[in-house]
């Protein structure tokens, strides 16, 4: 009986998977479709939060992370009343959250994944599966032709949910992200603003000194437009979305990410598991992606410690469960935000306004989404 777990893809959450299974004991061998290195130019900029500090902290990884705290949190809404702040050092923490670059996360995974001596094959893709009483046959694809390798459980890390997957629930937003590096005037200073706007939100994320990160959200048409206006006019749009908060000084590269949620209601099957991106596509407009799949990653290898079989049907149905809580309300809070946010009637947009004022008058509010943005489904716990 194989007692491996495969992992398809090492990516970042495939690589924070093999680390935490190593760190419980569970042998695991790693698959990429790419050649080390491959995420590294990734260009987006990740909000990480402060349970992710704990769970990188404790794979070893975050040493090696150049992370901005953020401090602040300040959420407001375009054409209404209303703001919320959420600041860290009302819950006795020194930063809500983190920035880091995506490719230097992958670079401080890859690391120590290296330091740890994790067997990753690259250039080695794991085209399909078979899943028998005992093990599951993986038949992997590389430069030199195919061959089929056993394992107890084939956790699938393999990135965004496909478009003919099976059993997957989706909705197109009909939007994409548009995310660029920006320079700013006074310096941010640890604040992240969020804004709701109709068309989508903009967020505005603090990023190593005088730097940001911008994500702005928008129609596709529009999206294509905002990555070819020349760089006064993107700032001046900036500026103009943001409300005059800040200045922008200069503008870096510009790359748009199309979004949609897509996500599997049940991420178990026969002697197979799937993670992160895999199992949930979200809309990044609460910076959760990572952040969830990192807590998918984390309690699967805890719960495979000592498992004599870590494929078993039981213990995969027991991993469901556990994670229900956290993925649905992470997918219907990120869900409900873009639908409520997107909503033009004035109707809502006064609500809105006023849910936003009560939420800044209202501490036990407050807490539950600053501890929500923070531990997921701990929050209420
Ligand atoms: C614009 C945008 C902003 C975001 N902002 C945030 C944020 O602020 N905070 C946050 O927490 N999350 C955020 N996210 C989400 C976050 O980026 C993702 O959740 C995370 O990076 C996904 O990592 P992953 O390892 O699951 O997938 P990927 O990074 O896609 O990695 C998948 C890996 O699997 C490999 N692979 C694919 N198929 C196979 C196969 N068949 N066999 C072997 N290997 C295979 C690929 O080569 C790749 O290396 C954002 C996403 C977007 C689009």
């Amino acid at each position: 009986m194989p007692a491996e777990v495969l992992i398809a893809g090492a990516g970042p959450l495939g690589l924070a998977l093999g680390l935490a299974l190593r760190q419980n004991g569970v042998a695991c061998t790693l698959a990429d479709a790419r050649a080390a290195g491959a995420a590294a130019d990734d260009r987006r900029v990740l909000a990480l939060s402060h349970g992710s500090r704990q769970i990188l902290e404790r794979l070893g990884v975050w040493p090696r992370l150049a992370a901005t705290p953020i401090t602040t949190i300040h959420v407001s809404q375009e054409g209404g009343l209303g703001r919320t702040l959420l600041r860290a050092r009302d819950y006795g923490l020194p930063a809500l959250g983190y920035v880091a670059d995506a490719g230097s996360r992958a670079a401080a995974l890859e690391a120590q994944a290296a330091a740890q001596s994790l067997a990753i094959r690259r250039e080695c893709k794991v085209v399909r599966a078979t899943a028998g009483t005992d093990h599951i046959s993986a038949c992997l694809s590389h430069g030199t032709g195919e061959e089929t390798v056993r394992a107890a459980l084939l956790a699938w890390a393999e990135g965004a949910v496909g478009e003919a997957a099976d059993n997957v629930i989706s909705r197109d937003y009909g939007q994409s992200a548009v995310v660029a590096r920006v320079t700013v005037h006074p310096a941010p200073n640890g604040i992240a603003y969020e804004r709701f706007t109709p068309a989508g939100p903009v967020a505005l994320l603090p990023h190593q000194g005088s730097g940001c990160c911008a994500i702005i959200v928008r129609p596709h048409r529009e999206a294509r437009e905002l990555l070819l206006l020349p760089e006064t006019a993107f700032l001046e749009r900036l500026q103009w979305l943001l409300r005059g908060r800040l200045h922008f000084d200069t503008l870096g590269p510009r790359a748009a990410f199309p979004l949609a949620l897509r996500y599997r209601p049940r991420p178990v099957d026969k002697r197979s598991v799937w993670l992160g991106n895999a199992a949930q596509t979200l809309h990044p407009v609460a910076g959760q992606g990572f952040n969830l799949a990192l807590r998918d990653a984390w309690e699967l290898a805890r719960l495979l410690r000592d498992a004599p079989d870590p494929g078993d049907d039981a213990l995969l149905r027991r991993h469901a469960h556990n994670r229900r809580f956290d993925r649905c309300g992470v997918i219907g809070f990120t869900d409900a935000l873009v639908r409520i946010f997107g909503n033009h009637r004035p109707v809502v947009r006064h609500a809105r306004g006023a849910g936003l004022l009560l939420l800044d008058l209202s501490p036990p509010g407050r807490d539950f989404l600053a501890r929500r943005m923070m531990f997921g489904a701990r929050a209420w716990v």
